[in-house]
């Protein structure tokens, strides 16, 4: 059998501090890696002098290869477009900030080859993070695992190895609001675990503020459930109960004892009560809805503005000649 050949795809995102000591620890990974490999960095979107640095590391090394988005596409997207042009018979899936260790991806190729489809990297414990981050991410992690029926093993990142199989059914997951680590998962095969220790981030600060975490959690909650919006039904039920028996009940104390529920503020309070969670499921309603608006549009996941080290036959071919049955449509426009 030939040996294997494996991706790495690292999403980059203003890592100009970190990539030199990236790479650095990769290519001793990748040297002794059994087989050959590939390092795919995905520049999404950074104007600080990271994609120089990874145009530089291309001229240095023709395994590392290059993407670049035309902008912020966001982490999942970057993670996306690395999986679409990996060529590999495994991909792993890496943060560039050294979190996670590189030397790691050996242990998940040895994982794979006795057999595993998809090792995920489980954190054991991680180091350096502040409590809230650690706390935040753990409670998502139950919160997740309490509303979809998918089993995302609990403090797994997006750090994992796929096989080619596996990665062949993620590319046809091209849905707008995607978490990759859910999907991973949700595409099935036989799953494998390798415990690590999470470190600080090398250098920098992290790329993920509350904002993009709180949004990152809804659509990881949104696109795996729909308990959010049942729960409208839930909680109307309750309140319907509530009602047919107050109802009865002030009707029989006001005949039986004159001052009983006398004045407004009980009733100021129940419509304030009552039209805060109507507005509530109305932004559930609202995002799931928003949601199903951005899906429908088609729009091409990300836009690529540079590819260095990939295929041109495969990859760069211009649109005009493109007509013939021999040329697939480059993967960057096609969604579907
Ligand atoms: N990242 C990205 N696009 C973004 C935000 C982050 O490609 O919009 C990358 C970032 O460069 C890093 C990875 O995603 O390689 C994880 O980000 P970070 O380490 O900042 O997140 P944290 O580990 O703090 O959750
Ligand atoms: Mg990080």
């Amino acid at each position: 059998m030939n040996k294997p050949f494996h991706s790495i795809v690292v999403p980059i995102y203003f890592e100009e501090e970190v990539l030199p000591e990236l790479y650095k620890r990769m290519s001793a990974v990748m040297d002794k890696i059994n087989g050959t490999a590939e390092l795919i960095l995905v520049n999404d979107g950074s104007t600080d002098r990271s994609l120089e640095i990874m145009r530089d590391l291309h001229a240095k090394d023709e395994r590392v290869k290059v993407i670049s988005f035309s902008r912020n596409f966001g982490h999942q997207m970057a993670i996306t477009a690395g999986i679409d042009l990996a060529q590999g018979d495994t991909v792993t899936v890496i943060d560039a900030d050294l979190q996670d260790p590189p030397e790691v991806i050996l242990e998940l190729i040895e994982a794979w080859e006795d057999g595993a489809e998809v090792v995920l990297a489980v954190r054991e414990k991680r180091l350096g993070e502040t409590w809230f981050k650690t706390f935040t991410a753990s409670m998502f992690y139950r919160v997740i695992d309490g509303m979809t029926e998918l089993k995302i093993p609990v403090d797994t990142g997006d750090f994992r190895l796929m096989d080619r199989k596996v990665v062949n059914a993620l590319k046809q997951v091209r849905e707008h609001h995607r978490f990759m680590r859910g999907l991973s998962v949700w595409v099935g095969f036989k799953q494998a675990e390798v415990k690590y220790i999470r470190h600080e981030r090398y250098a920098g600060e992290t790329k993920y503020p509350l904002k993009k975490m709180l949004r990152f959690a809804k659509d990881g909650i949104t696109s795996f459930s729909y308990v959010p919006l049942q729960m409208a039904t839930t909680l109307g039920f309750v309140f319907a109960a509530l009602s047919f028996i107050s109802i009865p009940a002030i009707i029989l104390a006001r005949l039986y004892w004159e001052t009983a529920f006398l004045g407004q503020a009980s009733t100021f309070a129940s419509v304030l009560f009552l039209g805060g969670i109507q507005l509530i499921f109305l932004g559930i309603i609202g995002e799931y809805l928003g949601r199903i608006y951005n899906e429908v549009k088609r729009r091409p996941l990300y836009i690529v503005s540079e590819k260095l080290g990939f295929d041109p036959l495969t990859m760069d071919v211009p649109p005009r000649r493109r007509t013939g049955p021999l040329y697939e449509e480059p993967i960057e426009v096609m969604i579907n």
